[in-house]
């Protein structure tokens, strides 16, 4: 998936030192917690974290995004793997923990997060995913960002890359103006998008995909079509800015 590592490490707005791009600052958090900052905003979708319960615990409500289009973004989905998960192998664990998430939350897309132990161990993610969506008709994203791979930014960038692997551009969206705009970068924290999108309403402007504050699955699946995008946080998705 990661096909250019200069997307995933280069600066965000200029006023950025190089120094602190895609590395750890102090008490900086993990990869795989950057990539569920990014990603987790979006209610609508399950996010099951393929790991020890901890991974999930660490990153749980770690930034305070609002929705109101869906609550699961809210509740912890995990395999909990154990000793014996780590020795025989958990490949068949995350796919009924897939299958039943779907059955009893109904979610419109599940991403799937790798983790340090995932990862070390070799589970492959990607191919219980392309089971999963064969199955459950629904899409299953995985989300290869292990905490051992780097800080909290490199993973809010792979978070981005996923998005335009597997989302952005898969669907179209129900209407079109001159005026759709994407906000990428912006996570409603505390609700902070529920103030400046009825101003930017006034100003005529319409936003098309939020990525990812307060977002559903389906809007980002038709980014594409905005006729402008703004970025509200360089550091987290310039990588998407600068794609799309
Ligand atoms: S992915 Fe690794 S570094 Fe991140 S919370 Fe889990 S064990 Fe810790």
């Amino acid at each position: 998936m990661i096909t250019n590592i200069d997307k995933l490490t280069e600066n965000g707005c200029g006023t950025e030192k190089t120094d602190k791009v895609c590395r750890s600052r102090g008490g900086e958090s993990c990869a795989f917690d950057g990539a569920m900052i990014v990603l987790q905003p979006i209610a609508d979708a399950a996010h099951v974290v393929h790991g020890p319960i901890a991974c999930c615990g660490n990153s749980w409500e770690g930034r305070g995004s609002l929705s109101k289009k869906g609550s699961l973004h809210r509740m912890g989905f995990t395999t909990d793997m154990s000793e014996l998960d780590i020795i025989y192998g958990s490949e068949e664990k995350l796919f009924h923990a897939i299958r039943k998430i779907f059955d009893e939350v109904r979610p419109k897309a599940i991403f799937v997060y790798s983790t340090c132990v995932s990862g070390l161990i070799g589970e492959d993610i990607d191919a219980v995913c392309r089971r999963a969506e064969t199955v459950l008709g629904i899409r299953v994203i995985p989300v290869n960002a292990p905490g051992f791979v780097g800080p909290k930014n490199l993973g809010n960038r792979i978070a981005g890359e996923v998005l335009l692997d597997h989302v952005i551009g898969t669907g179209e969206p129900p209407s079109v103006t001159g005026y759709d705009i994407n906000l990428i970068g912006e996570y409603n924290i505390a609700g902070d998008l529920w103030l400046t999108e009825p101003i930017l309403e006034k100003a005529g402007l319409k936003v098309l995909s939020r990525m990812t504050g307060d977002a559903t699955f389906e809007e980002i699946t038709w980014a594409h079509r905005a006729k402008l995008n703004v970025v509200v946080c360089s550091r987290a998705l310039i990588n998407v800015a600068k794609e799309m």
